[in-house]
């Protein structure tokens, strides 16, 4: 029996992580795991219940009792917390202020990884592989997957796709009420896991001159090279 395919891809905001990881475990056959997705759910269920996310010990505890179910089909990645579809709301600006202070909570990040890893072991048992996708997912959650990737792209490119993403446009109005997102997000992020260089062994893939396409293709030929049989 052939070990599964597990591939684990992190990157900063806007690196095209999300869209690029689903397309790529479509592409495979596989599962899909979105772990910040799984940060954005606790933060709005922490926002929903009032707590107070500097609360350390507070937000632990909803880290352990959150009634999260999420979906490992890359084509229908549904999210819900106790029944109701967060989908779209753990994507609104309030969510994505807040996530960081969730995040950075080492107690919420080892009651999340435990999760993460039960849900890529399960994905990858009823599919034969899974990509999981964050930002400590390459040197913590899934230090062993058999493909490693960190997916970059310079700053500018990031604040002009995540500019696209939110107000339709990348004017430097647009570029700079994104900034917060991007930049600050990213740095706060940075106190906790490593996710602007590639640790050893991770394969560093630039998208910032790529298209969305060019880095599904990218990403395909890493998994390809990094599988193939040695030859002789
Ligand atoms: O990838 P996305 O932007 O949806 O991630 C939302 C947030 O979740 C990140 O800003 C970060 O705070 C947190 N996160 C994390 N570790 C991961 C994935 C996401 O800390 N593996």
């Amino acid at each position: 029996m052939t070990a599964p395919l597990t591939i684990a891809i992190d990157g900063p905001s806007g690196s095209g992580k999300s869209s690029v990881s689903k397309a790529v475990a479509r592409r495979l056959g596989v599962g899909y795991l979105d772990t910040g997705a799984m940060y954005r759910a606790l933060t709005w269920w922490c926002l929903e219940r009032g707590l107070d996310l500097s609360d350390t010990e507070a937000v632990a505890a909803a880290a352990r009792e959150l009634p999260l179910v999420i979906s490992t089909d890359p084509d229908d990645p549904t999210v819900t917390v106790d029944g109701t579809d967060v989908g779209e709301a753990i994507r609104s600006t309030r969510v994505s202020t807040a996530v960081s202070a969730v995040a950075t909570n080492l107690e919420v990040r080892s009651v999340l990884r435990v999760l993460q890893r039960d849900l890529m072991a399960r994905a990858a048992e009823q599919s034969g592989g899974v990509v999981a996708e964050g930002r400590d997912i390459t040197t913590v959650v899934a230090p062993d997957a058999r493909v490693r990737v960190l997916l970059t792209a310079s700053e500018d490119a990031r604040l002009r796709r995540r500019s696209a993403e939110l107000h339709g446009a990348t004017d430097a109005t647009a570029v700079e009420a994104t900034r917060d997102q991007v930049v600050r997000r990213d740095r706060d992020d940075s106190t906790v896991s490593s996710f602007t260089e590639a640790a050893p062994g991770v394969t560093l893939v630039d998208t910032s001159e790529l298209d969305f396409d060019e880095s599904v293709e990218a990403v395909l030929d890493v998994v390809a090279a990094e599988t193939a049989e040695p030859v002789g």
